[in-house]
């Protein structure tokens, strides 16, 4: 079929690139949503229509996820830095602390906001070398009597990911995945909870997954107000209040894009050729590209890389961004370029980003 849309070669860091056939069925069903003559923004949030695509979104999270028994899978708000605070109040009681393992500027907000409401410590830290790796396994400290220990699966400004998550010897294991969930497949029996802002990998900004192990809900802290306890979002599916219907709407889309593609192996297979393809020009390049992350933690879903100097690497951005290729720009905190390639970054546009970088070396190196 033929598309006459010009589509951006887009790498935004977040929020990221959607499917285009989630955002082509959005567009077809915006003015008349399942025959209603209503857009699904419109409708009653306690209505059949909007309840149908509620529970689909929540079963296709379990299913492409493989979310076992004993877990419920919540929609909130607030993004993952509402999570940062929501996780010590809900499970940081007086008297007990809990471990943070740094691998970046999200894992240190995280902490931070922990050392508001109770007591942090840090279980292992990546900042020296400008978090460019994730600490192996025995460098982090377990406390037994912690209440939990907290990672951050991808660090998207640095571009560093787990490449295996830690046997927390009984301590439940909490993660922020805004940057790589549904990137490949986990195993989330590891986890106690896990979030994700959905604006990465999942759909668009507007709605944060929580996937949480029913026996922590037990454990939590009641005495708290009510939008900022997992227990009201698990009591009542999610819709204690109006939920944002259109994010998870398009989070519903989303994962059908993504079950179509064939689930969270497939997208595996596909984010790893695309990185590949990535790192591979780095690698090959006789430094001319620098990685920032170490190879043995390299992310799939945020490639860094810096250039011989600041002049070329303007040179670089000021190129790609005549030539279509969006959101290419370091962070402020690494520099240089960062390539996000999320779930919905198709292989083709890794390949002419790959295209421009090998015809600029050629050029300037
Ligand atoms: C983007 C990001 C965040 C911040 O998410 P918000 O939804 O904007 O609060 C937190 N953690 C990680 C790993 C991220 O990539």
């Amino acid at each position: 079929m033929e598309k006459n849309v010009t589509r951006a070669h887009n790498f935004n860091a977040g929020p990221g690139a959607l499917p285009l056939t989630a955002l082509e069925q959005a567009q077809a069903e915006l003015l008349n949503f399942n025959g209603t003559g209503m857009s699904i923004m419109e409708h009653s949030h306690r209505g059949k229509d909007y309840d149908a695509v509620h529970n689909q979104a929540i079963a296709l999270v379990k299913e492409l996820l493989s979310v076992p028994e004993g877990y419920e899978v919540l929609f909130l708000q607030g993004g993952a830095s509402l999570q940062f605070a929501m996780v010590p109040m809900n499970f940081l009681p007086a008297g007990k602390q809990a471990g943070y393992v740094m691998t970046g500027v999200w894992s240190e907000k995280a902490y931070e906001e922990a050392g508001k409401l109770g007591k942090a410590f840090i279980a292992a830290s990546a900042k020296e070398g400008n978090y460019c790796r994730i600490p192996a396994f025995d460098e982090i400290t377990y406390d037994a009597a912690s209440a939990y220990l907290h990672i951050t699966s991808n660090n998207t400004i640095y571009g560093t990911e787990w490449q295996a998550f830690p046997d927390s010897k009984g301590v439940p294991l909490i993660a922020d995945m805004s940057s790589d969930i549904l990137s490949r497949p986990i195993d989330v029996s590891k986890f106690a909870l896990i979030y994700a802002g959905a604006q990465k990998n999942l759909g668009p900004s507007g709605v944060t997954v929580v996937i949480i192990r029913r026996d922590l809900l037990e454990q939590a802290n009641q005495n708290l107000p009510t939008m900022l306890k997992y227990g009201t979002y698990a009591k009542d599916n999610s819709m204690y209040n109006t939920p944002p219907t259109f994010s998870i709407y398009m989070v519903k889309l989303m994962l059908e894009w993504v079950k179509a593609q064939g689930g969270a192996v497939a997208m595996e297979k596909r984010n790893r050729q695309k990185a590949a393809l990535l790192y591979d020009i780095i690698d090959a390049s006789n430094g001319f590209y620098q990685g920032h992350a170490r190879p043995d933690a390299r992310s799939l879903m945020n490639v860094t890389f810096r250039l011989p100097n600041q002049e070329l690497e303007k040179k670089f951005l000021e190129q790609a961004k005549q030539a279509g290729f969006v959101g290419l720009n370091g962070h402020r905190l690494v520099g240089g370029c960062r390539a996000s390639i999320y779930n919905a970054v198709p292989y083709e546009s890794c390949q002419a980003l790959g295209d421009l970088m090998l015809a600029f070396q050629k050029k300037n190196g």
